[in-house]
């Protein structure tokens, strides 16, 4: 069970299989202005502590949920009133249950409670996502934006269409300057990954990051799926990558390339050493494979 949900995580956390969350560690990072990072191992967390209560972004699988729990407990013991779920893979809502039991309000796209009610299939990966339990599914969705004022902070909820998913919420703490990037970046410092099956593109995925651009300054912490909060900086050049690998598969579909002469052309090769540097899933040919489809409309395969 741990290894068919690890596979069902969103960036170089697919390619691992027979994950033991027993053995995982969540570790807590204070951002400022009552936001914290809890970092394990890809779906990434947020919370914000408020007067009344606190607001989590994400829920992690179902096994991490008493230890996100946990872990906020030891920042606040006041209880988890709100969870937005940032896009609708099994990373980011397992927990959500255990969450809702225990009081808390779930807020998400239109589109990602559509998703998790009715189950999903991810082609990349040959996996299918169950149905979520009614007790699971957000009780407040939205379909373009949403703006929560809670504990003095402004928390923007910004719909980005066919990014990393077609149900993507980016999430911006205004007052604490952190925004939460619903996997448009990558962790880990590579190339984000865009889950076509999911709704995903390659142009929705740069516009989300040209959005976060817009909302950001020197200052503004990105945070992807795992690892540190990238800066603005680094989102400008995963912007610039992507920009740079559309013109040149767009180039090489132009000539009348195939998909497999596309990624033999090796177009990222002096990108990959920033962007794909160790060997993991998501390598040079494989942003190639995703960005020829991508630009050439691809259709995921329905449920198998
Ligand atoms: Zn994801």
């Amino acid at each position: 069970m741990a290894a068919a949900l690890a596979a069902l995580s969103c960036s170089s956390v697919l390619a691992q299989q027979g994950i033991d969350y027993s053995k995982l560690e969540i570790k807590t990072t204070d951002l400022g202005q009552g936001v914290y990072l809890l970092n394990w191992q890809g779906g990434d967390s947020l919370f914000l502590v408020g007067d009344d209560g606190v607001l989590l972004v994400d829920t992690s699988v179902a096994q991490m949920g008493a230890k996100i729990k946990a872990a906020i407990a030891r920042v606040s013991p006041k209880p988890i009133r709100l969870v937005i779920n940032t896009h609708a893979h099994a990373d980011h809502f397992g927990a959500n249950e255990l969450m809702a039991q225990g009081g808390a309000v779930i807020v998400g796209h239109d589109k990602l409670r559509a998703r998790m009610e009715k189950g999903q299939y991810l082609a990349a990966f040959n996996q299918t996502i169950p149905p979520s339990p009614p007790a699971a599914l957000p009780t407040v969705t939205y379909a373009d934006a949403m703006t929560i004022h809670f504990g003095g902070e402004t928390v923007e909820l910004i719909h980005v269409p066919r990014a990393h998913t077609d149900n993507d919420t980016l999430v911006r703490f205004k007052r604490a300057n952190v925004i939460h990037a619903s996997g448009t970046i990558g962790g880990n410092g590579g190339y984000p990954f865009f889950d076509m099956s999911s709704g995903g593109s390659l142009d929705g995925t740069i516009a989300a990051e040209e959005k976060m651009l817009s909302l950001s300054d020197e200052m503004t912490r990105i945070v992807p799926d795992e690892d540190a909060p990238a800066s603005t900086a680094d989102l400008r050049a995963s912007r610039d990558a992507l920009v740079t690998i559309k013109a040149r598969v767009q180039k090489l579909i132009d000539e009348g390339k195939s998909e497999a002469e596309a990624i033999a052309a090796k177009p990222t090769r002096d990108l990959d050493a920033r962007w794909a540097p160790r060997g993991g899933f998501l390598s040079g040919d494989v942003i190639t494979r995703m960005a020829y489809q991508s630009i050439k409309g691809y259709v995921a395969p329905a449920r198998q």
